[in-house]
C-alpha cells in the first residue's frame, strides 16, 4: 500500500459503478494510469468538479499492492483549460488528440515529452488564437516522431534513393518513383516545408509557423492518414470531430 502524489491531466473519464467516475491520468511521474475517484458524479462530492476531463492538476493517489488502478484522494486542480471543454468542437478534438496519445503510450509508461506536447496543445487550443486544424495537425506528427514514427523525408523511405516525388502514407514517408505504392500523397514545396518544419521544430516552438487555410486542409489529411494507417487504429474520436466541423 502507498500514497503518492503526481502532476498530471485527465486524457480519459467514464462512470464507474454508482456515482464513481473512472479516470485515466497522464502523470509525468507514472505516465499514464488508471483511477477511481470515488463519489466523482455526485453533485456534492469534493472532487466532482475536479474529476474532469482535461483538468490538470496534483493528485494525490493510493495505490493498493496487488491492483492496477488506484484511488483519488484529493486533487488540486492547476488548471481546467475551460475554453477547450466549453467549446464543443475543442473539446471533439481534445478527445481525439488524447486517444491518439493513449494509442501511442499505453499505460504505466512515463514520457515527459509527450506530456509536454500534449500540455501544450491543450494549452494552445483553449488561450491561443491558433486554428484547430493547425494544431491538429502539428500534434499528429509530432506525437508520431516522438512516438517512433518518425517520416522519412530526405530519402525515399523503400530504398534510399534521393530522387523523391511524393509521401508514401504506409511507407513511412518520401518514396521515389519506383517504390511507391497506393497510399500516395502528392507533394509541393510548401506541403513539404511544413513537413520539414514540424518533424524538425523544437517541442516548443512547433506552432509557430503561418500555414493558409488550404495547406492546412492538405497537411491534415496527411497527418491524419498517417496516424490511423501506422498505428492502425481507426479512432471514433476522429470521426466525431468531423462531424462537430460540419456543423
Ligand atoms: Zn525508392
Amino acid at each position: 500500500m502507498a500514497e503518492i502524489r503526481a502532476k498530471g491531466i485527465i486524457i480519459k473519464q467514464s462512470d464507474y459503478g454508482e456515482g464513481h467516475r473512472m479516470l485515466s491520468i497522464f502523470t509525468e511521474e507514472y505516465g499514464i494510469i488508471k483511477a477511481v475517484s470515488y463519489g466523482a458524479t455526485k453533485t456534492r462530492s469534493k472532487s466532482a468538479a475536479s474529476s474532469q476531463f482535461l483538468c490538470y492538476a496534483d493528485f494525490d493517489l493510493y495505490k493498493a499492492n496487488n491492483r492496477d488502478i488506484m484511488t483519488v484522494n484529493a486533487i488540486d486542480t492547476l488548471d481546467g483549460f475551460y475554453p477547450a471543454c466549453e467549446d464543443i468542437k475543442k473539446l471533439s478534438l481534445a478527445v481525439y488528440l488524447c486517444d491518439i496519445t493513449y494509442s501511442i503510450l499505453g499505460t504505466n509508461n512515463p514520457d515527459a515529452r509527450m506530456l509536454h506536447i500534449l500540455l501544450n496543445c491543450i494549452y494552445a487550443l483553449a488561450y491561443k488564437d491558433e486554428p484547430p486544424e493547425k494544431i491538429k495537425a502539428v500534434y499528429e506528427l509530432k506525437m508520431m516522431c516522438v512516438g517512433g514514427y518518425m517520416p522519412e523525408l530526405t530519402a525515399c523511405a523503400s530504398c534510399g534513393k534521393s530522387d523523391i516525388f511524393a509521401f508514401d502514407i504506409l511507407k513511412g514517408g518520401m518514396v521515389c518513383h519506383d517504390c511507391g505504392g497506393k497510399y500516395l500523397v502528392k507533394m509541393d514545396k510548401t506541403l513539404y516545408k511544413a513537413l520539414e518544419y514540424i518533424t524538425a521544430a523544437e517541442d516548443k516552438k512547433m506552432l509557430a509557423f503561418n500555414a493558409s487555410d488550404e495547406l492546412l486542409k492538405r497537411l491534415n489529411s496527411l497527418t491524419e492518414q498517417y496516424v490511423s494507417l501506422q498505428l492502425d487504429t481507426r479512432f471514433q474520436s476522429l470521426d466525431y470531430y468531423k462531424t462537430m466541423l460540419e456543423m
